[in-house]
Formats: structure tokens, C-alpha cells, sequence
């Protein structure tokens, strides 16, 4: 490899010019004094000026021949050549071996040129040549001023001396060159690491002039290192990072010489963008290598921006935390709170701080303490991460909190359980409003007594509870008797008031233990259990028939009311609530059809009867279609003249099987149903054609009238009066010739529409009667209000004239008052010639009944209806 540096020319020069020449111009005369007096043997000084200046040019150009780190043979050469040289000097000048020391300078300036491994060739070359010298000086080709043998010995001395002070030199050289080799290294490390270092390591002098920066400088912030040097470092700085330095130890007095001050500061990269680094300054002024302030500068850019991410979710969570509407508390994995926001606080009437270190078991409400506690058991263990319950806990003041509680755990970041937390929200208005609808789910809103669902679930679990105990369950239907009257005639604020008061009257008058509730309408159903046989339900029955029929006081009037009562008893046997509820209520319509206020035990003819009762409403669905539905016509006597004045239409069912159906059985049902609407048109127009084919037959004579019954269903109807006149345009009858008959109950009805109804009827011509007289709570206000033409006195009162004195009185009262108001007094069901001669007697004005006539369908009557009651005899329905 080609040395680099100066070439062979500008060594040799340099070498010649050193001051090692000067010192051998300098010996030369020294040499030529020694030869005047002896010192030095007789050589002439040419001699030995050609032998020194020969063995300096020789070595100087060895020397610019291989310089420096010389090794192998031409380090080997140019030390012999140099080492040579001297010996030349040495044993000419006739001192050979006590001028040995001379050797050592050859050695030293070899072991500087290069290093310790000049060591070996000069110990090899000076030991040989003193040798090579002294068998000169023995052959006697060389001088000696020491004398033989002296000068042997002499020279064996100066080997050993000459030889151990070459190792040492060696040794020397050695080490240092180990030493440099450790300090290059370090330095090469220290380099290496600097080079390759992401921290940034700047130097600045006393000035704040940048001196040096790391070449992560440039990697770091993007700046050409070059460029900066020299520039003031301070510029680089953000200005409240700067002024904080300026502030802190690092500017202070106390930053003396080799302390260091740490602080984390921002300085703007080429882009313009600060980025902040962890700082540690180091004042080095003082020290000679550095003469500045080191600064070593870790980029900690994203750790700051992690650490304010982590702190602004922090402060979220915190304001999160405190200002949540709904109360947040953490506690430990045992239970105990450690922190407790506001909401929570007053949720449950404490200070925040009073309740931190509280286990969450005392704050809770001891009925919730074991559900609420083995929950937390569970997720403390990490068996669940999370929980939701609904518990209570007890406020400052001792009342009871409804919560909806949210537990989870909260794990670090190894998933050791933490801590939990918990979030809780104040429900007890919700629980309220869910137990009251709840309640309302399940009670009647009127009475307050549980409804049909509640009475149903009970029954299924009282009827469970009998199969696993034993004993027996009697389900009583109550239905009260005529209740609609009350209501129609006295109004539903009066009626809803009776029927709170027997609700109230059946709960105190049963134990405890049984349920009584209210299935709608008049209707409760009373469940007993734990009876023993069915006579003890009989009982209980009879008890509940007399607690209703004892008079009620309502709105200042005594009102009498009865019930129809169905009792059932369960079997040994499996049974059903929904069984056992049908059957009572079976037994209860029997009680109504076997004539009301009494108790009936249900049996299998009560429940046929009861099946019998809903075909029927099927079967009536389809009379109707079917044409089945037939008019019966019962004249209407004058009494004064005995003759035929007019009829009333009575409808009557031809059932294809069952025969003739009186109205009694399917006119309740099909005012149920709502079928009496079309009923009661089709029976109204059939009616008045009728009259008015009669009437054209009898021709001229005084006109007959048509009676025909109304309920209370349809005067609801609005499309009444509009039907009204449809049938009388349709039939041409004379509408001053038609009565409607209504019951007192349907008269007084209190809804708008059948009273404006009943006004838009008479505004038509059609006249009205009052039908069943003296059975409703028709007030003499009521009858004047319409223009009613007669009181139909009720048969109940007709069957006991002349015989009953009430009776009498009653039927004279009503005709009396009739005639007071000037209307027609109508007696119904007259059946007896005595009731007749009472009737005269009285003063009755007309009169209808099995006496002068039953009803009969048209057809029976033959053409034509006559004036007197002949027709009429034979005839039956
Ligand atoms: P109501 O309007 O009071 O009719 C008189 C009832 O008394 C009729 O019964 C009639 O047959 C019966 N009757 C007449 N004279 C005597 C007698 O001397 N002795 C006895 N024991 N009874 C007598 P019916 O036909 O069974 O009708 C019963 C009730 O059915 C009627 O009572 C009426 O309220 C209702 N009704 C009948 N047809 C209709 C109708 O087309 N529409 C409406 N809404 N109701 C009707
Ligand atoms: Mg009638
Ligand atoms: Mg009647």
C-alpha cells in the first residue's frame, strides 16, 4: 500500500534539516580534538567525517525510504542500517563498546518511527554487531583504546546493558502504544456511539455560540449541521423554555463547573414544528478538552404527547367523573369506597368525603346485602368482569333507595383486578311508577279489589297449593242483580259509588286470606281456600249474598240491591282456574235465570244450561239472517168501550229446533250482543206495515195504533231517528198512530245522544209510552221532559188488584197521576175479569192482557183484525 503523505525527497529533507544533524556537526570537531589528545584512536578525520556523515545519510535514507509504521523486512533493514551506522562510529573511533550507549539513541529513534516492533531488530542488531565489532577489534582490523582483553569483557557488559535497556525501551513503547490503543479505541467507541446516537449532544461555548452538535442533530431536527455551527443555540429554543432556563439552577450560580441540570424543553426542528427533549446540561467550560456547556438532548417528543393525552384523559375522566348526573363511585376489591362523586354524595344525603372508606355493605339496605355482596365476591375473584342489579340502599336519613347499580372491574394493564367501579342511578321514582302499574296491571282502578288476571294467577296458585296440602277451593261469581237500572236511573257516579261499597263490604267480610275481586261490570268473584267440603263454601256463599243485600246508603238514598251468586267447588282431582271459573259463573247465570238474589251450587245441568246460553247468541246471529224472527200482535183495549184501539208488537223467535222463543230468553242476549238494533228496526217496520195493511182493509173506521218496544241500546244509537223516518217514508204509516214503548230506565238514560234521540223522535210524530211503570226510578221531573202519551202500568202491580190493597193502591196511584199529567193510564197483563172490574173502577183508560187477548202472529188473525175481541179468543202463541 502507497504511503500517503509527503514523498521520499521532502522525508529525506526533513530528516537531513533535524537537529540531529546539527549534533553530529557538532561531534566532528569533538572527534578531531579527541584525535590532537588521544581520546580517540588514530583515524584520520576524513575518516571518520566520512564514516559519520555516511552513517547519517544511510540512516536518513532508510529512513525516507520506510518511514513510519514500518514492519517485517524493511522495518528490519533500516533498523540494522541505522544500528550499523553507530557501530561504524563506535569501533572506529577505537572506543567500541563503552560507547554502547550510542546504540540506545538508534533504538529510541526507531521505537518512535515504529513503535515496539522496532524492539526485536534493534536488540538483534546492536547484541550482533558489538559482537561482530569486538571480533573485529580481536582480529585487529579495528581500533581499540581499551585494552585487550578489557575490551571483551567491557563489550560483554555493554550487550547486557545495551540489550536490557532495549527491552525496556520495548516494553515501554509497548504499553504506551497499548495505552493509545485503548485511548483510540475509546475514542472510536465514543464516536461510534455518538455518531449512531438518537439523542442529540450539543456544545455550547461560554458565549452561547453553538460549537459542536452530534450528527443526531442534524437526524433529529433536519438542519445542516454546518450551517449552525457558530450560530447562537438559544435561537433554536422556544422562548418560555428559554426564559424557564434562564429562571432555573442551570443558570444560576449553582451550575458551577462540571454540575448538571436536567429540564425538559422545546426547540423547533428545520419544519418549523417545536419538539420537546429531555435536557441535561453539563457546564464544561472549565474543562480543557470541551471548553463549552454540553448538552445532551433526548427527543421525548411523543412521551410528552403521551403523557398529555394520558392527562387530558385523566382530566376527562375526572370531570367526567365528578360532574356525571348519575352518582360514580370506586371502590376496592374488599368493598371499601376510595372515591365518590357529588351525584352520588347526594343521592344518598352524605358529603362526598363522608363517605370515603365506608364498605359499601353499610350503605346498603340489609334486605339487598347478600344479593348485592355475592356479586361483588364474584367479580373481586375476576370470575365476572361486570354486574347489573337493581338494589336499594339506605340514605343519611334511614330511608330505603331504589338504584340501578352497574359494577365492572378494572384491570392493569397485566389483567390483575384493580378495583371496581361502580355507576348508580336513583330508580326509586321509576320502581314506584312500575309497582303502580303494576298494581293497575292487576286491580281494578274503581274498587281497588285485585282484577281478573291477579284473581286468575291466584286461583292457579291457591289450586296448586290445595293438590300439594290438600283442602278444598270454593270460587264464588257474584253478579248483582238489576244493577244496570241503578246505574241508568241514578246515574254512574252513584253506581260506581255502590259498587265501591260492596267491594269494600265483600273485602272486610272475608278473611284475610281469601281474595275477593271485581271481573268487570256487577261482577266479583270471591276465592276461598283451605275449605273443608262443600257446605262450608255454601256458607261463605249465603254470607256474601247477605252482606250485599243489606241496604246501602248512596248519595242520601237507601238503595236495595240483590246478587245472583254461582258457587264452585275444586275436586280431588287436577282442575283448571279457568274451570273452575266458568263453572261458578255457569251456576251464577243460573241463579239469574232461576229468578235472581240466590246462590246456586254449580252442576253439570248449570254448565249445559250455560253452554246453551252462548249458542243461543251464535244461533241468534243467524235468526236473523235466516229470516227465523217473527211478530206477535196483542190488541189494546179501551175500557170505557171494550173495543180494539190498537196492538203491540211483540217479537218472537221461530227457532228451527226449540220451537217458539219468548222474548225473555233472547232479548237480554241480543241487547247484549247489540243484534237488538237490527232486531228492533226489522220488528218497527214490520209493525207498521202490518197496521197500515189493516188499517187500509178496515177503511173509514177510527185508526188503530201500533205499539212497539224500544230498549235502551237503541235509543243509543244515533242513527235512529234517521231509520225512524226511513221506515215511516217506506211503510206510509201514519206516524201519530205509532208508540214507541220505552222502560223508565231507558227513558231517563242520561247520555246526550238518547236524549236528543228521544226529542228528533217526537219531533217525527211517533208517540211514546212508558213501558213496565213503576218498576224504575223515573222521577216526575223525567216524564215531563217528553212528550209522552201513557204509563204502562206493570203487570206485577196488575196481578194483585182486588186482591192485594197495595196492589190497588199502587195501580191507583200511577192512573191517578197519569190522568194528573194528562197522559193515558195503560194496565199491562190483565188477566181476570176482578182485575177488569178494578180497573173500571179505578178509572184505567186502556188495557192489555191474556183477558181480552195473548199475542198472535198476524197470519193467525185471518185478514182482517176485528174491532171487538172475537178474533182474538181461540188464539194462543
Ligand atoms: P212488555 O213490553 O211489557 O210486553 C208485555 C209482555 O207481557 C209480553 O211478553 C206479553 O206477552 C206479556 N203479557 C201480556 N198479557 C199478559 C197476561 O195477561 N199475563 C201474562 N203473564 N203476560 C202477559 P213477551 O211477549 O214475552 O215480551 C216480554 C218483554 O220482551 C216485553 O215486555 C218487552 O219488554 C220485550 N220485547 C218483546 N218484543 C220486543 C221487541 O220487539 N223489542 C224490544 N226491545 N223488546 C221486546
Ligand atoms: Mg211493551
Ligand atoms: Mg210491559
Amino acid at each position: 500500500m502507497a504511503e500517503s503523505g509527503p514523498g521520499f525527497g521532502a522525508r529525506l529533507r526533513a530528516r537531513l534539516s533535524g537537529h540531529m544533524q546539527l549534533l553530529t556537526l557538532a561531534v566532528v570537531p569533538v572527534f578531531w580534538l579527541g584525535t590532537r589528545i588521544g581520546m580517540v584512536a588514530d583515524v584520520s578525520i576524513w575518516t571518520l567525517l566520512g564514516v559519520l556523515f555516511t552513517a547519517q545519510w544511510t540512516t536518513a535514507i532508510a529512513y525516507a525510504l520506510w518511514p513510519g509504521r514500518q514492519s517485517g523486512w524493511r522495518l528490519f533493514l533500516r533498523v540494522g542500517i541505522q544500528q550499523w551506522s553507530i557501530l561504524l562510529v563506535m569501533y572506529a573511533i577505537g572506543w567500541g563498546p563503552t560507547l554502547a550507549i550510542g546504540l540506545l539513541v538508534g533504538v529510541a529513534d526507531n521505537l518512535r518511527e515504529s513503535g515496539s516492533k522496532a524492539t526485536l531488530p534493534a536488540l538483534v542488531w546492536s547484541v550482533a554487531g558489538i559482537a561482530v565489532g569486538q571480533l573485529a577489534i580481536a582480529a585487529g582490523v579495528a581500533p581499540s583504546l581499551v585494552p585487550e582483553p578489557l575490551v571483551h569483557g567491557l563489550s560483554v557488559l555493554a550487550s547486557m546493558g545495551v540489550g536490557f535497556t532495549i527491552l525496556l525501551l520495548g516494553w515501554t513503547t509497548a504499553e504506551k502504544e497499548a495505552a493509545e490503543r485503548e485511548v483510540r479505541a475509546s475514542e472510536e467507541r465514543f464516536r461510534a456511539l455518538v455518531q449512531h446516537s438518537s439523542d442529540v449532544t450539543m456544545v455550547v461555548d461560554a458565549d452561547g455560540d453553538l460549537t459542536y452538535a452530534s450528527p443526531a442533530f442534524e437526524r433529529v431536527l433536519g438542519y445542516d449541521l454546518a450551517e449552525e455551527l457558530g450560530s447562537k443555540a438559544g435561537q433554536l429554543m422556544h422562548d418560555d423554555d428559554r426564559e424557564a432556563l434562564a429562571r432555573s439552577a442551570v443558570a444560576s450560580s449553582e451550575f458551577a463547573p462540571h454540575h448538571t441540570g436536567r429540564a425538559e424543553l422545546r426547540l423547533r426542528d428545520a419544519t418549523g414544528r417545536w419538539r420537546w427533549f429531555d435536557a441535561s446540561v453539563t457546564n464544561l467550560l472549565e474543562d480543557p478538552a470541551v471548553h463549552g456547556i454540553v448538552a445532551n438532548l433526548r427527543d421525548i417528543d411523543e412521551r410528552v404527547a403521551d403523557r398529555r393525552a394520558l392527562a387530558e384523559a385523566n382530566a376527562r375522566f375526572r370531570s367526567a367523573f365528578e360532574d356525571a348526573p348519575i352518582g360514580m363511585a370506586l371502590a376496592d376489591l374488599d368493598g371499601h369506597l376510595f372515591r365518590v362523586n357529588t351525584s352520588m354524595a347526594n343521592l344518598l344525603g352524605y358529603e362526598a368525603e363522608d363517605l370515603l372508606g365506608v364498605h359499601v355493605s353499610q350503605i346498603t339496605d340489609p334486605q339487598d346485602r347478600d344479593s348485592s355482596g355475592s356479586e361483588m365476591r364474584r367479580l373481586a375473584a375476576g370470575e365476572i368482569d361486570a354486574y347489573r342489579l337493581e338494589k336499594r340502599y339506605v340514605h343519611a336519613d334511614g330511608h330505603s333507595i331504589w338504584t340501578s347499580l352497574s359494577v365492572s372491574l378494572v384491570r392493569s394493564s397485566d389483567g390483575e383486578p384493580l378495583y371496581q367501579i361502580g355507576q348508580i342511578e336513583d330508580i326509586t321514582e321509576r320502581r314506584a311508577i312500575s309497582e303502580q302499574l303494576t298494581h293497575a296491571a292487576i286491580h281494578d282502578p274503581l274498587t281497588g279489589l285485585p282484577n281478573r288476571t291477579l284473581l286468575t294467577d291466584r286461583l292457579g296458585l291457591a289450586l296448586e297449593r290445595a293438590r300439594r296440602n290438600g283442602g278444598q277451593i270454593g270460587v264464588i261469581f257474584l253478579d248483582l242483580d238489576r244493577f244496570k237500572f241503578v246505574n241508568d236511573s241514578l246515574g254512574h257516579v252513584t253506581g260506581d259509588e255502590l259498587l265501591k261499597i260492596l267491594g269494600d263490604r265483600l273485602r272486610t267480610a272475608m278473611r284475610p286470606s281469601d281474595t275477593v275481586a271485581r271481573f268487570g261490570g256487577d261482577e266479583f268473584v270471591v276465592l276461598c281456600e283451605g275449605m273443608e267440603g262443600t257446605a262450608a263454601i255454601m256458607d261463605v256463599a249465603e254470607r256474601v249474598a247477605d252482606v250485599i243485600a243489606s241496604p246501602v246508603s248512596v248519595a242520601g238514598q237507601e238503595i236495595f240491591v240483590t246478587a245472583s251468586l254461582g258457587v264452585a267447588v275444586s275436586s280431588q282431582g287436577p282442575a283448571r282456574a279457568e274451570n273452575l271459573l266458568r263453572d261458578a259463573d255457569a251456576a251464577m247465570y243460573q241463579a239469574k235465570d232461576l229468578g235472581r238474589a240466590r246462590v246456586v251450587l254449580f252442576d253439570e245441568a248449570a254448565r249445559i244450561q250455560a253452554v246453551h246460553h252462548v249458542q243461543t247468541g251464535t244461533e241468534l246471529h243467524h235468526a236473523v239472517e235466516r229470516g227465523e224472527l217473527d211478530v206477535y200482535y196483542q190488541p189494546m183495549v179501551a175500557l170505557d168501550t171494550g173495543l180494539v184501539t190498537g196492538f203491540e208488537a211483540l217479537v218472537r223467535w221461530a227457532h228451527p229446533v226449540g220451537g217458539v222463543v219468548k222474548p225473555s230468553e233472547f232479548i237480554p242476549l241480543a241487547e247484549e250482543t247489540g243484534l237488538i238494533v237490527p232486531i228492533g228496526l226489522w220488528v218497527l217496520e214490520e209493525a207498521c206495515r202490518q197496521i197500515v195493511c189493516w188499517q187500509r182493509m178496515r177503511n173509514g173506521c177510527k185508526p188503530l195504533s201500533i205499539s212497539v218496544n224500544l230498549s235502551a241500546r237503541q235509543l243509543a244509537e244515533p242513527t235512529l231517528p234517521d231509520e225512524l223516518e226511513n221506515i215511516l217514508t217506506r211503510t206510509k204509516v201514519d206516524p201519530r198512530t205509532v208508540v214507541l214503548e220505552l222502560t223508565e230506565s231507558a227513558l231517563i238514560g242520561d247520555t246526550e245522544s238518547a236524549s236528543r234521540s228521544l226529542h228528533a223522535l217526537c219531533d217525527r210524530g211517533v208517540q211514546i209510552a212508558v213501558d213496565d211503570f213503576g218498576t224504575g226510578y223515573s222521577s216526575l221531573a223525567h216524564l215531563r221532559r217528553f212528550p209522552i202519551r201513557a204509563l204502562k202500568v206493570d203487570q206485577t202491580f196488575v196481578d194483585g188488584l182486588g186482591v192485594e190493597p197495595e196492589d190497588t193502591s199502587i195501580v191507583t196511584a200511577v192512573v191517578s197521576l197519569a190522568h194528573s199529567l194528562g197522559l193515558e193510564a195503560v194496565a199491562e197483563g190483565l188477566e181476570t175479569p176482578q182485575q177488569l172490574a178494578a180497573l173500571r173502577t179505578i178509572g184505567c183508560d186502556f188495557a192489555q192482557g191474556y183477558l181480552f187477548g195473548r199475542p198472535q202472529p198476524a197470519r193467525a188473525l185471518g185478514d182482517r183484525p176485528a174491532d171487538d175481541l172475537q178474533a182474538w179468543q181461540p188464539a194462543d202463541c
